[in-house]
């Protein structure tokens, strides 16, 4: 039996979930945040097993088949997904962990488990995220188009969260959200 609260973390790319990630780590240093596996390839300033594990779509596959990943999504053109013990580890010894996850994870993971807090970031306007985006400068053109698309439908799919936080700006999202986390934990 699980003990902990799994929160799952959404937002189109460019809006500032890993800043964001950042600062919410400094703030309340407690809250675990689960490293995903990816078969994209590392971007400069990533690291592996910091950032994401970059994997082979061999290894995802085969991490896949041996029921190591609690869940996956394909985006763009790559494969992302959530290895399973670490998660199960941390809700057994009472973590609150902390899924940045796109939309079709969060979905799986809302049935999965339906106690699950869905916190959804969005961007103050579609101009400033496709700004970011190209001021982060990470993407060619195409990939850029691909995330703005991606970004549109996972806006229209923001309703299916518990929560929407604006990122207008970094400390007051990051506020808000664990105000929600504290005001939804004495539930
Ligand atoms: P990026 O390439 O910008 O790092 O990530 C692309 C998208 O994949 C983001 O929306 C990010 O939240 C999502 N993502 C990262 N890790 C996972 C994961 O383990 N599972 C799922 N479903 N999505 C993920």
């Amino acid at each position: 039996m699980s003990s902990g609260k799994l929160v799952l973390f959404s937002g189109p790319s460019g809006v500032g979930k890993d800043t964001l990630l950042e600062v919410l780590a400094k703030k309340r240093p407690s809250l675990q945040r689960s490293i995903s596996l990816t078969t994209r390839q590392r971007r400069a300033g990533e690291t592996d097993g910091v950032d994401y594990f970059f994997v082979s779509p061999e290894h995802f596959q085969e991490l896949l088949s041996n029921g190591d990943v609690l869940e996956f999504a394909q985006y763009g053109t790559n494969l992302y997904g959530t290895p399973k013990k670490p998660v199960d580890k941390w809700l057994r010894e009472g973590k609150t962990v902390i899924l940045k996850i796109e939309v079709q994870g969060a979905e799986k993971i809302m049935r999965m488990y339906p106690q699950a807090l869905s916190v959804f970031i969005m961007p103050p306007s579609m101009e400033v995220l496709e700004q970011r985006l190209r001021e982060r400068g990470t993407e060619d053109e195409e990939d850029l188009r691909r995330r703005m698309q991606i970004a549109r439908e996972e806006i229209r799919k923001s309703r299916e969260y518990d929560y929407i936080i604006v990122n207008d700006s970094l400390e007051r999202a990051a506020d808000e959200f664990l105000t929600i986390l504290d005001e939804t934990a004495k539930q």
